[in-house]
């Protein structure tokens, strides 16, 4: 089933699901990369798949990036 996200939902997904806030007001598909705000403060960058499906709903500080072989 393929939910249709808007800039709404994902804003309220991200305030349920994680510590994080939603920086951007647009949403143009799963491809974009979203800015969010870091509990601890930080900014960072990532596409709302990678948000929601592998739970990045960290800053690169906090939740340091899993090394890809
Ligand atoms: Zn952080």
């Amino acid at each position: 089933m393929n939910k249709r996200w808007t800039i709404h939902k994902i804003r309220e997904f991200v305030e349920k699901n994680s510590d994080s806030k939603l920086l951007s007001t647009e949403y143009h598909g799963f491809s974009q990369k979203l800015e969010f705000q870091c509990a601890c403060g930080n900014r960072f960058e990532k596409t709302f798949t990678k948000f929601k499906n592998n739970q990045q709903q960290k800053c690169d500080v906090c939740q340091p990036p899993k090394t890809s072989r």
